[in-house]
């Protein structure tokens, strides 16, 4: 007999890069979250019931046990408390750089430089392991802003295809992390279900090694 497991994630690019690694461990789900409002879906199998979640949301709702496992990118992970979680594996999926990034005729700064990000932790890590003392300015979004209007020197941001930044002026200067989702485990759950959950990690090894061979 199998439990009941519950699995976190959000909808949009990570619900859709998940979706084959799902299928193969046979978990279908069936309603396509872009097109439902429902945020508990069921499967075809009667068991396992995705949770759709705000991708910030999806370490609490593990964290909490009120779901067994979930997807979250790297760069959430980094901002959010690991209490009760294993991450468990690199899904290659949601793939992106945490990078600083700055106006292209950067003029020299005569005063502590001013960063505005939406990832204040993992900008914190990578300053104090510089050695170098920033001004960090806290935003939920559209940082690109901040340095075109002086509200800062620079961004730290997830950069693809660079699009973004260039679209407003700005260029990429240095590397902090490579991001990808990552597959999150409560610990709890990881031995009181542990077949069930190293089945689906099994699944999903197969296919990302086939994938990223
Ligand atoms: P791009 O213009 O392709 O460099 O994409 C940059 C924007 O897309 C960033 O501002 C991010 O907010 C978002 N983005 C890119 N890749 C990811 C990812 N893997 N996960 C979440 N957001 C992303």
């Amino acid at each position: 007999m199998n439990d009941q497991l519950t699995i976190a994630l959000s909808k949009g690019r990570i619900y859709k890069d998940t979706l084959p690694l799902l299928e193969a461990a046979g978990i279908e789900p069936l309603e396509d979250p872009s097109k439902s409002r429902k945020l508990i879906i069921p499967t075809k199998q009667d068991n396992v019931r995705l949770l759709i979640v705000r991708a910030t949301d999806a370490p609490t709702y593990v964290a909490h046990g009120a779901a067994d496992i979930g997807v979250a990118g790297k760069d959430v992970l980094m901002e959010a408390p690991s209490d009760n979680l294993f991450e468990l594996l690199d899904l290659h999926i949601a793939k992106c750089k945490l990078m600083v990034a700055g106006p292209e005729n950067e003029k020299p700064h005569g005063h502590r430089l001013k960063i505005a990000t939406k990832y204040i932790k993992s900008a914190q890590a990578y300053y104090a392991e510089k050695g170098e003392q920033v001004d960090l300015i806290k935003l939920y979004g559209s940082m690109e802003i901040a340095p075109l209007i002086d509200l800062a020197d620079r961004i730290v941001d997830l950069v693809d295809t660079g699009n973004t930044l260039r679209a407003n002026g700005l260029v990429p200067m240095e590397h902090i992390a490579d991001i990808s989702s990552r597959l999150i485990v409560n610990q709890h759950a990881y031995k009181t279900k542990f077949d069930q959950i190293n089945n689906i990690i099994q699944q999903f090894k197969t296919v990302i090694e086939k994938e990223n061979a």
